[in-house]
């Protein structure tokens, strides 16, 4: 397989073409992410600090690094009154639940931890994962993760209950993998809304090609998934009223080495050492992806954020490689314990592999 000349994407698949001299589409076509700048992000913490409430905003916390780098900001550099909200996925890793832990107690926070009912989220990702294996395609490897697109209205009723004006999201701006985007047919400069409508329209696509996605009892959890899946998405927008979304790392760049050097100094974080990566291992069910994302395209979402980030100068193409080469393991043993807690016994991974 050929890879790109300039980051680590191999051409020929998933929206991916090299030219003549090597090079891909999204290397000759990167615009650097545009970010806000902090005075602008003081500007708007400014205005929905509120002394009169209890709190000023909520941060939506997984014990990964990102979200806790944003809730350590957010009440140590910015000074704001932080309700820290927690899903409690039922597939955490246990360091995140660790990390979590530590960073409550640590910033002396209020925590307000939810569930979803009637095990909603092991029952549709257990019939999502069965479907896949009938049909194996990378566009619907996001459709495992439906439990956590259902999540936003309880927190937007937790805002609404406290009164709470702002969220504060955590994710990267480089996180956002361009293949996910291109296999349901969106393009990557895409905005946030467009993107999302598109990202819909491409999934309801794919999945009306795959019966074993629609049974009756999941439908209507479906659908609230791709009406809720973030806080931009429709659903979510529609019910939000006059809530400030803010993603931390659009206003301040997001630096790796500081991100993970202050989260482990101030905050006692860490990750699980055997996974070789600090990224994305907070829920479980990213082993599974990884799967799925190697068997199909042989690449992960590593890659894809690792290609973004060489682009960006923040790493160079050889650390990419090194990188990319350790931590494309696939840990069996991590995604058959997620089996046995799915009680899904009919999937031979070590025959899947050599097909
Ligand atoms: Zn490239």
């Amino acid at each position: 397989m050929d890879i790109c000349s300039q980051c680590i994407l191999p051409g020929g698949q998933a929206g991916v073409a090299l030219d003549e001299k090597g090079v891909c589409n999204h290397c000759r076509n990167h615009e650097p992410v545009a970010i806000q700048g902090e005075e602008k992000l003081i500007r708007i913490l400014e205005v929905v600090h509120n002394n009169a409430v209890k709190y000023d905003c909520i941060v939506n916390i997984s014990g990964g690094r990102d979200s806790a780098y944003t809730l350590l900001a957010l009440v140590r550099d910015y000074r704001m009154k932080v309700l820290a909200v927690n899903y409690a996925n039922p597939f955490t890793d246990p360091q995140a639940t660790k990390n979590i832990a530590n960073m409550v107690r640590i910033l002396d926070v209020d925590f307000v931890q939810f569930e979803l009912k009637n095990n909603i989220h092991e029952r549709i990702l257990r019939n999502n994962i069965l479907a896949w294996f009938k049909n194996p395609t990378p566009a619907l490897v996001p459709a495992i993760c439906i439990g956590c697109k259902i999540i936003w209205p309880t927190i937007l009723k937790i805002a609404r209950k406290n009164r709470i004006k702002c969220i504060v999201n955590g994710g990267n701006p480089y996180e956002y993998s361009t293949f996910k985007k291109v296999l349901l047919g969106v393009t990557d400069n895409a905005n946030l809304k467009s993107t999302y409508l598109k990202n819909v329209k491409g999934l309801v696509k794919e999945t009306l090609k795959n019966a074993h996605y629609l049974k009756p009892k999941f439908i209507l959890t479906t659908i609230k998934g791709y009406l809720f899946s973030n806080p931009y998405a429709l659903g979510s927008r529609l019910i939000s009223g006059k809530l400030t979304f803010l993603d931390l790392f659009h206003y301040i760049p997001w630096k790796e080495d500081e991100v993970l050097e202050r989260i482990q100094e101030e905050l006692g974080w860490d990750y699980p050492r055997d996974l070789d990566s600090s990224w994305r291992f907070d829920c479980r069910i990213a082993h599974l992806k990884d799967y799925m994302y190697l068997k199909t395209l042989g690449i992960t979402e590593k890659d894809d954020f690792y290609a973004k980030m060489i682009r960006e100068g923040m790493i160079e193409r050889d650390e990419a490689i090194q990188r990319v080469s350790k931590e494309n393991k696939l840990h069996l043993n991590l995604i058959h314990d997620l089996f046995s807690q799915l009680s899904i016994d009919s999937i031979n991974l070590e025959n899947e592999l050599y097909q």
